[in-house]
């Protein structure tokens, strides 16, 4: 494997650039990823743009973001089963730049594991196979997730879509996972929750009657809203799921305390 993989040239061991435009340091805090080697920085670029379609760029954006990996990057660039693209070796003198020419293409969202990065197989507008749409539900969660103020005090939650079983999304690993099922011939979802991937993998956990595509923005956003409000103070939400329960958070699901 190391082969396929060789190390990249020796970087200057630079400090990271902690100061310039608070976007800026908004998208390192949350894109940038520690690198084994001094000097230099890995990043995600975002594909997730608020409203946007899941893993979507452009022919202008690819052709750009070539040129700032070459320029940049060592010419290596990684797709990630996230639907992100990764930069693995960005010297750290070169981060600003690199933000400066990302946020030129459109590409510079810092939402990288935030609830906004929101992974969706292509669902009913692509995919033969789909019970429901994934992406126009994707989109409007990542609006509703933005327009209640939570994508970033969430932190790091991950919810995904898929169409059908089949579960092209992963959204059985998903923190929040979001599954297109046929209701009768109409397009409805049930919501999951729980699921982990990596080492204490687990399957998330239905947590009740599906949901229309109207009702699951503002249902998703209830959890989060109760999650903010039962969690230690950086407790992840899958420790928040084991330490409470399912309970509290089908309750704010189903918005149970208003019924
Ligand atoms: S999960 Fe189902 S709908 Fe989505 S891409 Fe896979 S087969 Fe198609």
């Amino acid at each position: 494997m190391k082969s396929f993989f060789p190390p990249p040239p020796a970087a200057e061991d630079a400090p990271l650039p902690y100061l310039g435009p608070p976007a800026f340091v908004q998208w390192l805090k949350v894109n940038r990823r520690a690198h084994q080697r001094p000097g230099l920085a890995s990043v995600v670029v975002s594909l997730k743009p608020i409203g946007g379609t899941p893993g979507d760029a452009t022919t202008a954006q690819m052709v750009g973001l070539a040129d700032l990996v070459d320029r940049y990057g060592f010419g290596e660039l990684r797709v990630s089963p996230e639907q992100n693209l990764i930069l693995p070796h960005i010297r750290n003198g070169d981060l600003l730049a690199l933000w400066e020419g990302l946020s030129d293409l459109g590409l510079a969202t810092a939402n990288h594991n935030l609830a906004t990065d929101i992974v969706a197989c292509p669902g009913l507008d692509y995919c033969n196979l789909a019970n429901a749409r994934a992406i126009p539900l994707a989109q409007a969660l990542s609006l509703a997730i933005e327009s209640a103020g939570l994508s970033d005090v969430a932190g790091t939650l991950r919810i995904k879509l898929s169409g059908c079983i089949n579960a092209c999304g992963h959204h059985h690993i998903a923190d929040l996972g979001i599954l297109g099922v046929d209701k009768r011939g109409e397009e409805f979802y049930q919501i999951t929750l729980g699921g982990r991937a990596g080492e204490e993998a687990a399957v998330g956990e239905i947590s009740g009657p599906s949901l229309s595509a109207d009702a699951v923005p503002p249902a998703v956003v209830r959890v989060l809203r109760a999650y903010l409000a039962l969690r230690k103070p950086g407790e992840p939400f899958a420790h928040a799921l084991q330490r409470l329960s399912h309970d509290p958070f089908k309750e704010a699901l189903y918005d149970r305390a208003a019924a």
